[in-house]
C-alpha cells in the first residue's frame, strides 16, 4: 500500500475475502445475476434492515431509477427533494419526465428541512425523496406523517446510510422505498453497486419484473411459471455474480468496517473540538434520534472563508479533503428540469463552506493528526 505520504479523502478497504468469493463464482461457473452470492446479499440486507424485499442493483442511481418506474412517475409529476444532494437523486425522476422541486436544508444536519415540505407540496406532487446526508437520518416521523396526509410516497436516498438508523429503524427501511450505494467511496463497497429496498409489499412483485428487463424471469427461476414473458416496463438493473461475490465479503465484515470508521470519526471529533470552540469551524451535528454510520466526517467553515484557499493549503501539505455538492437548483440541468420551492438560503450559504475530511478504514492516528494540523494551518490557527 503506497500513498506516497499523501492522505487522500478515500482509500477503499477490502477485507481480503473478495477474490476468494469471486473465485468461487468462477469455479461454479455461475456468473449471471441472482445466483447464490446475490441471494446471500439479499438475505443479509433484508435481515439487517428489516425491509420486505432487497434487490441488488448496478448502483444507487439504478435503484433510484427503479423507484421512479415503480411509483409510475410520469411527465409533469413533481418530486420534492433537497437541492443539496448528488445528481442521481433528481436525475432518476427527471428521466420519467418529472419536475424536481428543491427545498432548503436544515443548518444542523444538512438534511431537507421538514418544516418546508408542506409549502412545497402541490396537486402534482407524487413523492418526497429524503436524502440522509452523511448517514445521519432525516426527521422521518415528520416526513412520513406529511406524506401520509397528502397521500404521496416517500423514497429514502440512503446511499450513504447503510447500517445507520433513525429511532432504532434502519435507514432505507422507513419510506415506501429505500436505496443504498456500494460505490467505492461508501462504507460497504463493490466498486459500483447498489440496492433497492422495497418496504411496501404491494410493490415487490413489480420490482422484480422491472429489474429483470420487464419480464417475470424471477418467478420462472423459482419454478412459479413455466416460461417468462414481457410483462411491463423494465431494464437490466441487476449486477452479475462477481459483483455480488465481492460485496458478500464486505457484508460479512460490515460490523468491523463500521466500527473502524466510527473510531476515525470520533477521533476527528475530539481533535477538532478546540478549533470548534474557537469558532474556526463547525463540527457535524448528530441528533438524538439518529444512529449514524460514520460515513463521512465534514466540517463547516465560517461564513466568508475562502474554501478553495483552505483546500489548496491542505493539498500543499499532502492532505486531500474534498468539497460537495454544487446545489442542484443552481446547476445547468437543475435550472432546466427543476424548480425551487421558495428561496434556499441555507443551501446557498452552507454548500460553499462544507469540507469533507479524509476518512477510511485504517486511517492512522498520525494521518488524522496531520489532517487536523493542515486544516488548522489553513484556517490560520
Ligand atoms: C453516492 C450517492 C448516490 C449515487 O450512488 P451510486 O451508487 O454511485 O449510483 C446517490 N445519492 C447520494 C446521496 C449519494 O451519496
Amino acid at each position: 500500500m503506497t500513498r506516497d505520504g499523501r492522505i487522500p479523502f478515500n482509500w477503499p478497504y477490502m477485507t481480503g475475502k473478495e477474490l476468494y468469493y469471486i473465485a468461487q463464482s468462477h469455479f461454479n461457473g455461475r456468473l449471471a445475476g441472482d445466483g447464490p452470492f446475490t441471494q446471500r446479499c439479499h438475505a443479509w440486507l433484508e435481515s439487517r434492515s428489516g425491509c420486505h424485499q432487497a434487490l441488488l442493483t448496478h448502483s444507487c442511481t439504478a435503484a433510484l431509477e427503479m423507484a421512479a418506474l415503480l411509483l409510475d412517475i410520469a411527465p409533469g409529476d413533481e418530486v420534492v427533494m433537497p437541492s443539496y444532494t448528488f445528481v442521481s437523486t433528481a436525475n432518476a425522476f427527471v428521466l420519467r419526465g418529472a419536475v424536481p422541486v428543491f427545498v432548503d436544508i436544515r443548518s444542523d444536519t444538512l438534511n431537507l428541512d421538514e418544516g418546508l415540505l408542506e409549502a412545497a407540496i402541490t396537486e402534482r406532487t407524487r413523492a418526497i425523496v429524503a436524502v440522509h446526508y452523511a448517514g445521519v437520518a432525516c426527521e422521518m416521523d415528520a416526513i412520513t406523517a406529511i406524506a401520509a396526509r397528502h397521500r404521496i410516497k416517500v423514497v429514502e436516498d440512503a446511499a450513504q446510510g447503510v447500517l445507520a438508523s433513525y429511532k432504532g429503524r434502519a435507514l432505507g427501511s422507513i419510506g415506501d422505498l429505500g436505496t443504498y450505494s456500494f460505490h467505492e467511496t461508501k462504507n460497504l463497497i463493490a466498486g459500483e453497486g447498489g440496492a433497492l429496498l422495497v418496504n411496501d409489499p404491494r410493490l415487490a412483485a413489480r420490482a422484480e419484473v422491472i429489474r429483470e428487463k420487464g419480464t417475470d424471469r424471477s418467478r420462472y427461476f423459482r419454478g412459479e411459471v413455466d416460461r417468462y414473458t414481457w410483462q411491463d416496463l423494465g431494464s437490466s438493473f441487476l449486477p452479475g455474480e462477481l459483483i455480488a461475490a465481492f460485496l458478500w465479503a464486505q457484508f460479512e465484515d460490515a460490523e468491523h468496517i463500521t466500527a473502524a470508521r466510527h473510531q476515525g470519526w470520533s477521533r476527528y471529533h475530539e481533535l477538532l473540538a478546540p478549533l470548534a470552540s474557537a469558532g474556526a469551524l463547525r463540527r457535524p451535528v448528530v441528533p438524538e434520534a439518529c444512529g449514524h454510520n460514520a460515513h463521512m466526517y465534514y466540517v463547516v467553515l465560517p461564513d466568508g472563508t475562502d474554501r478553495d484557499a483552505v483546500l489548496e493549503a491542505c493539498r500543499s501539505q499532502g492532505v486531500f479533503p474534498v468539497f460537495h455538492y454544487v446545489p442542484l437548483h443552481d446547476s445547468p440541468a437543475g435550472r432546466r428540469f427543476g424548480r425551487s420551492s421558495g428561496a434556499l438560503p441555507v443551501t446557498e450559504s452552507l454548500a460553499g463552506r462544507v469540507v469533507r475530511l479524509p476518512l477510511w478504514v485504517g486511517i492512522g492516528e498520525d494521518e488524522q493528526n496531520r489532517v487536523v494540523r493542515a486544516l488548522a494551518g489553513a484556517l490560520g490557527g
